[in-house]
């Protein structure tokens, strides 16, 4: 018989477990809204602290590895619960406060709580962790890691390269504009609801898109227009979307409405332009759907161009309403240089990109290859990426719209061999059949720039078994304070 005193709580709380499962959770150390200490031993994949009560896994937000709590037990699995923090004992030496004042509030950012410098030592870790665990990868030790002579003995994974200022890095707002007392708010969707909270700042948007929002609500209350209700799905304007170019200082502003028309069309562009002199493109969307889905089908430029501009590196982008563009273009470009790197270009090679969007890779590593092929799904994006080509007179790419997995063996039949493939997949990874496909065609490197780390793993195992070795692998951080981690991987064919 145990002796630890959460033992005792157990038999009193029996009435409260979930009962609408027939689960028999009898025999687990830890209650459904019973208190206990626990020890944080790791972070998870949501940010939260990983602790164990008498072995048992309890996910606790807000909880740091090293930490001791006291946590109420707020759901149960068979093999693991959720609790809520309700003290920390024992603080880690890594915590500190978070700078936002509505960080608790948000859920935008997960780790504000988190020294900056430990954020980027966990990104890391938790990338070796996916390659041992899911990919069955050998890693080298941090020492080689630290040291500039890759070892040949396992997959060096360096020292995650993080902001040096790690603060106000996005370039894109989407704000939900909501209603109180009268005057319009807008700023976030209190965590796991659809409660609009209000918000003056918010830390790691761009300083100019807080003002733009704020000028937008001040803007929106003089003229009076009706926030949209999402419940009884009256009122007008749902959304404000707002863009700007970090190296060219335009932006632009998205006006997102349940509504054909704006009131007073003439008036807000005469206020926006006036308050806000930086904008240089107004847009108006209509969206009438009952949905989460921010943006409607249908667009039209109410004031000045259709773009706004931005560079990555010398390669320079039109960003429209509806176009995706990185959202963290400074390590972008840190992010494209790796690539750039690893893809290692001497001017005369083929270059395959996957899953290219809107041309950014393609255009970034055009200069320096013979040949540029891109393959994306959408094909706004890919119209996006030939005008962004036109737009730096870069003629040795081509685009074609469809899946990668589809077009790949297409362009294989027409004769296309490619040196160098660039993969950068959305979060559920490559599809199989490119893998395959990728092995068939035999590039010398394989440069994988990923989203995330567990399929990253799953899809370096199958081109470890087609042929291929994971030499580096370089996690950037393109969301500081937020658990996103991404990485860039060089493969290279085995010689056989
Ligand atoms: N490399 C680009 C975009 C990466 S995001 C950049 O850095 O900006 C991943 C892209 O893959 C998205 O644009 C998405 O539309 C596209 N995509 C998703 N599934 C795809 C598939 N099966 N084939 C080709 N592209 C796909």
């Amino acid at each position: 018989m145990t002796t630890k005193s959460s033992r005792g709580k157990r038999s009193g709380s029996r009435g409260n477990r979930r009962e609408d499962k027939p689960v028999d959770l009898s025999h687990l150390p830890v209650a459904k809204n019973e208190e206990y200490e626990a020890e944080i031993i790791g972070i998870g994949h949501n940010g939260e602290g990983v602790g164990r009560v008498d072995g048992f896994t309890l996910f606790i937000p807000g909880a740091l590895p090293g930490e001791r709590v006291l946590v109420k037990i707020l759901k149960l699995k068979k093999q693991y619960g959720y609790g809520k923090l309700l003290k920390v004992l024992e603080a880690s030496s890594e915590r500190v406060n978070a700078s936002c004042e509505i960080y608790d509030k948000c859920g935008g950012c997960q780790l504000q709580h988190l020294d900056y410098e430990a954020q980027i030592r966990w990104k890391r870790q938790f990338v070796v962790d996916n390659l041992e665990r899911i990919g069955k990868l050998k890693v080298a030790g941090q020492d080689e890691a630290d040291d500039s002579d890759a070892s040949k003995d396992g997959i060096v994974v360096y020292p995650t390269l993080g902001m040096e200022d790690p603060w106000r890095y996005r370039n894109k707002a989407q704000v939900p504009i909501g209603e109180e007392q009268g005057g319009l708010v807008g700023g976030f969707y209190a965590q796991g609801s659809h409660r609009i909270v209000d918000m003056d700042k918010c830390l790691i948007q761009h300083e100019d898109n807080d003002e733009v929002i704020t000028k937008i609500k001040e803007i929106g209350n003089r003229l009076g227009i009706t926030a949209y209700n999402e419940e009884t799905h009256a009122g007008l304007l749902r959304h404000v979307v707002i863009k700007v170019g970090f190296t060219t200082g335009e932006m632009m502003v998205v006006l997102i409405t349940n509504g054909s028309r704006i009131p007073n069309q003439e008036q807000w562009i005469e206020e926006i332009r006036e308050a806000l002199p930086k904008v240089v493109s107004i847009c108006h969307n209509v969206n009438k759907e009952r949905t989460n889905v921010i943006f409607g089908a249908e667009t039209r430029v109410i004031w000045g161009q259709e773009h706004i501009y931005d560079y990555i590196g010398d390669v320079k982008f039109a960003i429209s309403a509806r176009s995706f563009y990185q959202v963290n273009p400074i390590q972008t470009e840190v992010l494209y240089r790796k690539a750039l790197e690893y893809a290692a270009l001497s001017g005369d090679e083929v270059v395959v990109d996957a899953y290219c969007g809107i041309g950014t890779i393609s255009l970034f590593l055009a200069q320096h290859a013979s040949k540029v092929y891109g393959v994306e799904i959408v094909p706004e994006a890919i119209a996006d990426a030939t005008r962004n080509a036109e737009l730096n007179e870069i003629t040795n790419v081509s685009f074609d719209v469809g899946a990668a997995e589809d077009v790949f063996p297409k362009w294989y039949d027409a004769g296309v061999r490619a040196d160098v493939v660039v993969v950068d997949p959305p979060r559920k990874g490559c599809d199989e059949a490119l893998i395959e496909s990728i092995l068939a065609m035999r590039p010398k490197r394989v440069v994988y720039v990923s989203c995330s780390a567990s399929t990253l793993a799953r899809d370096l195992r199958m081109l470890e078994d087609g042929g291929y070795v994971t030499k580096v692998v370089q996690p950037v951080d393109m969301f500081p304070h937020t658990v996103h981690v991404e990485a860039v991987v060089l493969l290279v064919r085995r010689e056989v």
